[in-house]
């Protein structure tokens, strides 16, 4: 592909329309699984940009392709779902919605998407190959997620890509840094949920109750030290217990209790490992207190590994961007997940992330925080990184 004007004219010439799409999608946020309204918006946009469209892929996934000429085919993931979190900021174009928010920056991201293939469709005489646009819904549906079905409903159009790409606004970098990084970047993510039961009892007649309180309570902090006792220190890996039910009445001691939590790590080897503990700290302690417990461990995204000399491409594009960007080659591995990792397990490709904060260390601007906010001006740098992705390969 050759173009006439510089990808980052380009990007540029769309700002105003990549802020416009960017609070259009804030301001009607859907959750997991429930996109219906942003892939409609989503389909008619390509369609009017001129791309092939396939629809109801996982649920509400979109898949545009802009066919150029003969020529290898590469793809972009967007994903398209919002979070149950109610609003915390001040702006014009806040969610509509109570307890619905794009707090993760995937508003962000499906305007890119959008505005890059506007642009590259505006260029498809000189394209030599296709672009597919990759609109994923249920990224934070842990444990599930949406590109393991997508990945199965859109088989036939995902294979025989030479590459694939994804990328996330990323607050903890500022705007005009990207990190491009080989290997391990985000972690593996499974969940658990235990169902403790014993004899319930009054709560003056302890000794009648195996009391699930105690079991439960003690499983939280036995389960958060095997990171402690199991795992080399420094070495990334956590456990968190985030759910604990049980118990209704003050002079009740109940026979039922619930913990739910997660692991995270970057070693393969712990894939085994964590269940394994986890095992044997509820044996022991339903042993001590008589009572019994049912676990259930769901792996869910798997590690998130780049592709070597696809980073090495991706990284030397990034280095080439006419706006002058900072690329990082090496940072401290997430141990949040991303589902980008199911598709990198059947095609070479890397995921980078795109800076996004005007003010270095404000740890109040996260990703899933309330008050989350991402500098718009990296849109168009977000953007023109896609367009020098392109130019390499297409
Ligand atoms: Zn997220
Ligand atoms: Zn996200």
């Amino acid at each position: 592909m050759s173009t006439i004007m510089s990808d980052r004219v380009w990007a540029n010439r769309y700002e105003q329309e990549l802020v416009f799409l960017r609070r259009h999608f804030h301001k009607y946020p859907e959750l997991s699984n429930e996109e219906g309204k942003t892939a409609e918006f989503i389909s008619k946009y390509l369609v009017d940009c001129g791309l092939e469209i396939h629809e109801s892929l996982a649920g509400h996934g979109v898949i545009g392709i802009l066919k150029g000429l003969e020529g290898p085919s590469i793809g972009f993931r967007f994903d398209m779902d919002a979070l149950p979190i109610e609003e915390e900021t001040d702006r014009d174009f806040k969610s509509v919605y109570r307890n619905k928010m794009h707090a993760c920056g995937h508003d962000g991201h499906m305007a890119v998407g959008l505005i890059a293939a506007k642009i590259l469709s505006q260029m498809r005489s000189r394209l030599n190959g296709n672009i597919l646009f990759i609109f994923q819904p249920a990224e934070e549906n842990l444990p599930e997620g949406g590109a393991k079905r997508l990945v199965q409903d859109g088989k036939t159009l995902l294979s025989g890509l030479t590459g694939i790409f994804g990328f996330h606004f990323w607050p903890a970098l500022k705007t005009g840094e990207i990190a491009v990084v080989p290997g391990a970047l985000m972690a593996a993510g499974d969940v658990f949920e235990v169902e403790f039961t014993g004899k319930g009892a009054h709560g003056a007649t302890p000794q009648h109750s195996s009391d699930v309180l105690m079991m439960a309570s003690n499983a939280v902090i036995a389960l958060t030290s095997v990171v402690l006792r199991n795992i080399e220190p420094g070495v990334p890996a956590t456990l968190s217990v985030t759910v604990l039910e049980g118990g209704k009445t003050a002079n009740v001691l109940p026979a039922n209790a619930l913990i739910r939590g997660t692991t995270r790590y970057l070693c393969r080897d712990f894939r085994n490992l964590f269940p394994e503990k986890i095992k044997a700290v509820l044996e022991g302690i339903c042993k001590a207190y008589n009572g019994s417990h049912v676990l259930n461990y769901t792996y869910g995204y798997p590690l998130l590994e780049n592709d070597f000399r696809m980073t090495q491409i991706i990284k030397a594009c990034a280095g080439e961007m006419e706006s002058g960007i900072d690329v990082i080659t090496e940072v401290k591995p997430s141990l949040a997940s991303e589902d980008f990792s199911v598709y990198l397990k059947t095609t070479p490709g890397c995921y980078y992330w795109v800076g996004c904060s005007r003010e270095e260390g404000n740890w109040e601007n996260c990703l899933h925080s309330p008050k989350f906010d991402l500098d718009e001006s990296a849109l168009k740098i977000a953007t023109e990184m896609i367009l020098t992705i392109c130019k390499r390969f297409i």
